[in-house]
C-alpha cells in the first residue's frame, strides 16, 4: 500500500457536451479535488484504485483486519442478493432505511434524510440524470430473501469523468450485522461496472478523515480504500 496521501490525476470531463459538467464543479468547489496543478486539495480523500482487475482488490481486502470484510460479505451473500434499481419505484423502502437509525456514526441524521416516500419520489424523478458514457447515476440495492425480496440497503453511484464516486451509502439499521454493506460494496465492484474496460480508474468514498475514530474509517479501510489527493488533469 502506498503512503498515504498518494496523489492521483482524475479526468472529470468537464467540457463534455452533455451539459451536466456543473454537477462536477461542485466536486472541486467542496474541495475534494484540486484544479490547480500546484496545490493540494482541501480534503484527503478515499478511493480505490479501478485500473485493476477485482483479484488483487480482493487480496488487499483480505489482508486487512484479517479479512473480516470478506467474512461478513459471504455470511450475507445466503441471505440477501444485490442487483440495480429505479429509486422512485422503491421510495418507499428507502425512506423506510433513511429512517431506521436517528443516529448512525455518532451524528444525527441530517435533513435529507428525513423526507416523506412522496417527496423522495418526486427528488428522484429524474433519475437516472444523465446516459452519456462520462457522467451518469446508477442506484446498487440490497435485497432480502426473507422479506419478499425488499430492499434493506443502497448506494448510489454517480459517475464523473473516470471518477465514480458512492454519493450515498445507507442501510437498514437492524440488518448491519448481517453484512449487507461489505456484500453491496464487493458486488459493486466486481461488477462490469467497474474494474473493467469501461473508463472508470477510481472509485471514491467522501473524505478518509470522516468519521474517524466513529467506525466509519475504520469502514472504509477494511473495504479497500486508501487516502489520496485528487487533482482534475
Ligand atoms: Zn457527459
Amino acid at each position: 500500500m502506498q503512503k498515504p496521501p498518494f496523489v492521483v490525476k482524475v479526468d472529470l470531463k468537464l467540457d463534455c457536451p452533455c451539459g451536466q459538467a456543473k454537477r462536477a464543479e461542485k466536486l472541486l468547489e467542496s474541495g475534494y479535488v484540486s484544479i490547480t496543478q500546484t496545490a493540494p486539495p482541501r480534503i484527503v480523500a478515499a478511493v480505490i484504485d479501478c485500473r485493476q482487475s477485482f483479484q488483487p482488490l480482493h487480496d488487499e481486502i483480505k489482508k486487512r483486519h484479517k479479512g473480516n470484510f470478506l467474512r461478513e460479505a459471504k455470511k450475507a451473500s445466503h441471505k440477501y442478493s444485490v442487483a440495480t434499481f429505479k429509486p422512485s419505484d422503491l421510495a418507499d423502502r428507502i425512506e423506510e432505511i433513511n429512517k431506521s437509525r436517528p443516529v448512525r456514526c455518532g451524528a444525527t441524521m441530517p435533513p435529507d434524510y428525513h423526507r416523506s416516500a412522496d417527496e423522495l419520489r418526486i427528488a428522484y424523478r429524474n433519475e437516472p440524470w444523465c446516459n452519456c458514457r462520462d457522467h451518469g447515476s446508477v442506484w446498487w440495492g440490497v435485497f432480502a430473501y426473507d422479506d419478499a425480496n425488499g430492499l434493506v440497503g443502497y448506494i448510489n453511484l454517480k459517475r464523473y469523468g473516470d471518477l465514480a464516486l458512492y454519493s450515498t451509502i445507507l442501510g437498514y439499521g437492524d440488518r448491519m450485522g448481517d453484512g449487507i454493506m461489505p456484500l453491496l460494496h464487493l458486488e459493486i465492484m466486481q461488477d462490469s461496472l467497474l474494474l473493467g474496460d469501461n473508463g472508470i480508474n477510481l472509485l471514491m468514498y467522501a473524505g478518509w478523515y470522516d468519521g474517524i475514530g466513529k467506525g466509519l474509517n475504520l469502514w472504509k479501510r477494511k473495504a479497500g480504500f486508501s487516502p489520496a489527493w485528487l487533482f482534475n488533469k
